[in-house]
C-alpha cells in the first residue's frame, strides 16, 4: 500500500498486471481511467468518467483504490457486473496484484438463507404450522435448502446451482425489516448475513450494488462499514436508485405480509384478517388513481385508508405486547412481527405526511396498486451522505448530460471526462437515420417502420435486434414481419430474459424484437448480431409522475435538463449493444426522423458511440451485405 501512490505508480502497476491477462493489448483508456481515478482519490476531489464499452472500466477503478490502502465501496447497478467483480476481476487481482488486500461481496439481508427460519421451518412443532399451506413440491425444497444450509459457506442464495420456488426462500430468509438483528436472535452468531457484515467491515474493497448503498444513505450512514471512497458503477442509474430507495412504497402485498407474521405468533385469525382487509381496502382506494400523481394535500379517501390501516397495526402492536411466549423460536417470530409491523407503521405515517419537496403517486400494475413516494431532488441527500464525505468517482459508458447537477455534485467540486472507446466505430459501424419517414405519431408511421426493418434484416440475414419503445409497436411489427422474413423472429415476451438472449446468440440468423427492458444489459457479441434498430427516440413518458414532479422543479429548462438527457443516454445504450468487441461489425438504425431534423438533434447524436452517419437506406443495406460476403 502506497497512500501517496501517484498516477504514474498506478499506472505502472496497471501495465504489468494486464499484461498477465490472455491475450492482453494496450488500452490506453482504461491507462488515463486509472491515473485520473488515482489523482481524484490523492486530491480528495470528485470525478465523472465516460468510458466507453471495452475500456476494461473495473481494472481501472480497482488498481488506484487498491493501491491507495483507502477503504473503498464499489457500488454496482447489476448483478452481473457484481458477480463479474466477484468471480472475475477481484480473484484476478489478489493473483497477481503483488499486494495482498481484503475483499468482500455485500448483498441485502434477504439474499442470505436465515438460520432461524430454517429452524422454525424445519423443527417439530408451531412453526411448521406456517408451512402447512405450502405444496409438497415447495416444502421439498425447504428440505433440499435445509440440506445446503449445512455445506453452504455464505448462505447466499446466488450459490445456488438451481432455482429455489419464491415461497421456499421466503420461508427460510428474512427482509432488513423483519430480522431483529444478531443481538436479539439466538442465531445471530452463526448467521450467514451477519458474517458478511464481519466480513464487509474488515474489507479493503467492498463490493455492494446501488441499491443497497442507497439504502445505506437512506439510513443516515449506518447499513455499510465506514469508507474513504466510494465508486458508483453504471452511474448514469445513480439518480434513479436513490429516488426508489430514499422513498416509499405501501401496497396491500405489504398489509398481507403483516399480517401473515401476526397469524404467525398471535392465536387471532380475525386480527390478522383485518390487516389484510386494510390492505385490500387501500389498494380499492388508489386504484381509481393508478398511474397518477396525487395533489397534496392527499384525497381524503386516501388518507382514511391510510389512517385505517394504521389503526388496524397498532392493535396489532398492543396484541403482540400482549403476548410472551415462552419457546425461543416463538418469541423470535413476536419479533419480527412486531419489527414488520412498526416499518409499517412508519411508512404509513410519512405517507400520510408527505415532506415538501418530495412527490407522491400510484405506481401499477393496475390490480396491484402501491403508493410510492419519493424525493424530487436527490442531490441534497447524497451531498448530506456522500459529497460532503468522501471521494466519489462516477462512471459508465455513457454519462448523461448534466449527470453531476442531476444528484447534486457541484460543478466546481467535480471533474468530468470521456477516456474515449477502444473500438474503432468509426470503421466497423454505421448510423442510418431514416429521416425520409413520417413523424413518428402519424398514422402510417408503423407501417413504413416495418417496410424499413425488412429491407434491412434481409440485407443483414436476419442477426437483427430490433429495440421498440413500447410493447405495443413490438407486437405489430414481429406479427407484420413473420410472414415477410424467412428468419425466425423471438419476441421479449415469449421467454424468459437469459433464456431469450441465449435463443439469439445461438440461432445465428434468428432476430430478437424486444423492448425498453432490453436497451441495456444484452451483450451478444460476434455474428449473431449485425444490426440494432430503435424504432423511436426513448423518450419518457410526460406522465410519469416522478419526472413530472422533476420538470416541474427544472421550469422552463426542463426538457434539457430531464428529458433530453434521459432519452439520449437510453438510446446510447441501446446503439451500444452492437459493438461489444474489437472485431464486430455492423448497423445501427433509428427510424425516428428527429434524429436527423429537430433541433436538439446534436445532443442526442453526441451521446452516441462516434459511428459513420448516413440518411440513406441503400449504404446501410450495402454495409450489411458486404459484412456478409467478409
Ligand atoms: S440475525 Fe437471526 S433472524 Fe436475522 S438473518 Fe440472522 S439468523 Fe436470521
Amino acid at each position: 500500500v502506497n497512500p501517496d501512490a501517484t498516477a504514474a505508480d498506478v499506472a505502472a502497476v496497471l501495465k504489468h498486471v494486464t499484461a498477465q491477462l490472455p491475450g492482453h493489448e494496450d488500452r490506453p483508456g482504461q491507462m488515463r481511467m486509472a491515473e485520473l481515478v488515482a489523482e481524484a482519490i490523492q486530491s480528495e476531489k470528485h470525478v465523472v468518467v465516460q468510458a466507453g464499452t471495452g475500456t476494461g472500466k473495473s481494472l481501472a477503478y480497482l488498481v488506484p483504490a487498491i493501491l491507495s490502502g483507502r477503504h473503498v465501496v464499489v457500488a454496482t447497478a447489476t448483478k452481473a457486473l457484481q458477480d463479474q467483480l466477484a468471480t472475475k476481476d477481484l480473484p484476478f487481482l489478489d493473483q497477481h496484484l503483488g499486494q495482498p488486500f481484503e475483499w468482500a461481496i455485500l448483498k441485502g439481508r434477504s439474499n442470505y438463507l436465515c438460520l432461524q427460519r430454517l429452524r422454525e421451518a424445519t423443527a417439530k412443532g408451531d412453526g411448521q404450522l406456517q408451512l402447512d399451506d405450502l405444496a409438497p413440491t415447495v416444502r421439498a425444497e425447504i428440505a433440499r435448502l435445509a440440506t445446503w444450509a449445512t455445506s453452504t459457506g455464505t448462505g447466499d442464495q446466488a450459490e445456488l446451482s438451481w432455482a429455489p420456488n419464491p415461497r421456499a426462500w421466503e420461508a427460510v430468509s428474512v427482509s432488513a425489516e423483519q430480522c431483529p438483528g444478531a443481538a436479539r436472535c439466538p442465531l445471530g452468531e452463526p448467521c450467514f448475513a451477519e458474517a458478511a457484515r464481519r466480513r464487509a467491515a474488515e474489507a479493503d474493497v467492498l463490493v455492494v450494488n446501488t441499491h443497497l448503498y442507497g439504502m445505506h444513505v437512506a439510513s443516515g450512514g449506518v447499513l455499510l462499514p465506514e469508507h474513504d471512497v466510494v465508486v458508483f458503477d453504471e452511474a448514469h442509474q445513480l439518480e434513479d436508485t436513490i429516488s426508489s430507495t430514499a422513498g416509499l412504497r405501501i401496497s396491500a402485498g405489504r398489509f398481507s405480509a403483516v399480517a401473515a407474521s401476526v397469524r404467525a405468533i398471535v392465536d387471532d385469525d380475525g386480527l390478522a384478517g383485518a390487516i389484510a382487509g386494510a390492505g385490500a381496502d387501500l389498494a380499492a382506494a388508489l386504484a381509481p388513481l393508478a398511474g397518477r400523481r396525487i395533489a397534496l394535500p392527499m384525497p381524503d379517501a386516501l388518507v382514511d385508508a391510510l389512517a385505517a390501516g394504521r389503526r388496524h397495526l397498532d392493535v396489532a402492536q398492543e396484541a403482540l405486547r400482549n403476548i410472551d411466549p415462552p419457546l425461543v423460536d416463538a418469541q423470535q417470530r413476536k419479533l419480527r412481527a412486531q419489527r414488520a409491523s412498526t416499518s409499517l407503521t412508519n411508512d404509513l405515517d410519512k405517507a400520510m405526511d408527505v415532506p415538501p419537496q418530495h412527490v407522491a403517486w400510484v405506481a401499477g400494475p393496475d390490480h396491484q396498486p402501491a403508493l410510492e413516494v419519493a424525493p424530487i431532488d436527490v442531490g441534497p441527500l447524497l451531498d448530506a451522505a456522500v459529497w460532503g464525505v468522501r471521494t466519489a468517482v462516477l462512471t459508465s459508458a455513457t454519462i448523461p448530460l448534466g449527470l453531476p447537477r442531476r444528484v447534486g455534485l457541484d460543478e466546481d467540486a467535480v471533474d468530468v471526462l470521456d477516456v474515449g472507446s477502444p473500438f474503432d466505430y468509426d470503421a466497423n459501424a454505421l448510423l442510418y437515420c431514416a429521416a425520409h419517414l413520417p413523424d413518428p405519431r402519424h398514422a402510417t408511421f408503423a407501417a413504413k417502420v416495418h417496410d424499413e426493418l425488412e429491407a434491412l434484416v434481409l440485407a443483414a440475414g436476419g442477426r437483427t435486434l430490433a429495440l421498440f419503445t413500447s410493447w405495443r409497436a413490438m407486437r405489430e411489427a414481429a406479427e407484420a414481419l413473420r410472414g415477410r422474413l424467412p428468419f425466425r423472429i423471438l419476441t421479449q415476451d415469449e421467454l424468459p430474459k437469459p433464456a431469450l438472449v441465449e435463443a439469439f446468440s445461438t440461432d445465428e440468423s434468428s432476430c430478437l424484437f424486444a423492448t425498453a427492458g432490453l436497451f441495456q444489459g444484452i451483450d451478444v457479441p460476434g455474428a449473431s448480431l449485425s444490426l440494432v434498430t430503435i424504432d423511436r427516440i426513448p423518450f419518457p413518458r410526460p406522465d410519469d409522475p416522478l419526472l413530472e414532479a422533476r420538470r416541474e422543479l427544472a421550469g422552463s429548462s426542463a426538457f434539457q435538463v430531464v428529458d433530453l438527457p434521459r432519452a439520449s443516454t437510453l438510446l446510447a445504450q441501446a446503439a451500444g449493444r452492437l459493438i461489444r468487441n474489437a472485431t464486430d461489425r455492423g448497423v445501427v438504425a433509428v427510424f425516428d426522423p428527429r434524429l436527423a431534423k429537430a433541433a436538439y438533434r446534436w445532443d442526442v447524436v453526441r451521446a452516441l458511440p462516434p459511428m459513420r452517419r448516413t440518411k440513406h437506406r441503400d449504404e446501410a443495406e450495402r454495409f450489411l451485405r458486404d459484412l456478409r460476403g467478409a
